[in-house]
């Protein structure tokens, strides 16, 4: 790991809102060095083979145990995450998808024959989206304008949080959990199925997610996903990431 930990955790804002709307670059390969803001992604790790790549993890696979174990992270994101990625990377090879940004592939695809397409383009979305969603030393509550919005759209936190382990833990299957900007201004929390996510279900911009497919959770708790949640949202998740998003 050539990349300075602490420029990959304090840009990862931007960073992410990079990575998840860009067009996909020919040079995109790992090639090191610290990531600035705004700056395109160069993931330390692994280099990918076609034009959407995995994006660096923004801390350490141990920085988010005991909530989320090395474990998991090295299969959830080195094999999980990475997988779609590959096979994004296969089933867009030689068409026009291959050039277009992340987003627009997800958008363009839902709903369409583009299945697969589809489902990896939005399941690489959701992930990274999900690792800038936590931090090491995360939870506790959060501050400044997203405390403001979650008041005046919950009543308080106490309710939101309420709210978002509830839609966490009775979402049926797999799927995600968010935390979402409404087109009215408000905060809302929705659930989602699968690869589905706010922006192709029109739902509004997302600001947080917590990943409750099975393979996010099932080393660490087994079939205890309210454990997880509950650790997830008092431990780990990313307050400040979520602010970053209302714009
Ligand atoms: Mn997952």
């Amino acid at each position: 790991m050539s990349l300075s930990r602490r420029a990959l955790v304090s840009s990862f804002a931007a960073f992410a809102t990079a990575a998840l709307s860009r067009p996909a670059l020919a040079g995109d390969k790992g090639s090191g060095g610290p990531l600035k803001p705004g700056q395109p992604v160069t993931p330390a790790a692994p280099v990918a083979t076609g034009p959407f790549v995995l994006p660096a993890l923004p801390y350490a696979d141990t920085d988010l145990a005991p909530v989320i174990s090395q474990s998991t992270i090295g299969f959830h994101y080195g094999k999980h995450h990475q997988g779609y990625v590959t096979k994004l990377n296969e089933l867009v090879a030689g068409k026009d998808w291959a050039s277009k940004p992340l987003d627009e592939v997800m958008k363009a695809t839902y709903g369409s024959d583009n299945v697969g397409i589809y489902n990896n383009s939005a399941q690489v979305w959701n992930h990274t989206f999900y690792w800038g969603s936590m931090k090491k030393g995360g939870g506790g509550a959060p501050a400044g304008k997203l405390a403001d919005a979650i008041k005046t759209s919950f009543g308080d936190f106490e309710a939101f949080k309420k709210e978002f382990a509830q839609a966490a833990t009775t979402q049926f299957g797999a799927g995600w959990a968010w935390l979402v900007l409404g087109t009215d201004g408000k905060l809302k929390v929705t659930k989602t199925a699968n690869a589905d996510n706010p922006i192709v279900l029109g739902q509004g911009k997302p600001l947080l997610t917590i990943d409750v497919w099975e393979h996010a959770y099932y080393l660490d708790y087994q079939n205890k996903r309210g454990d997880y949640v509950a650790a997830w949202i008092e431990k780990v998740a990313n307050w400040s990431f979520a602010e970053s998003q209302l714009g």
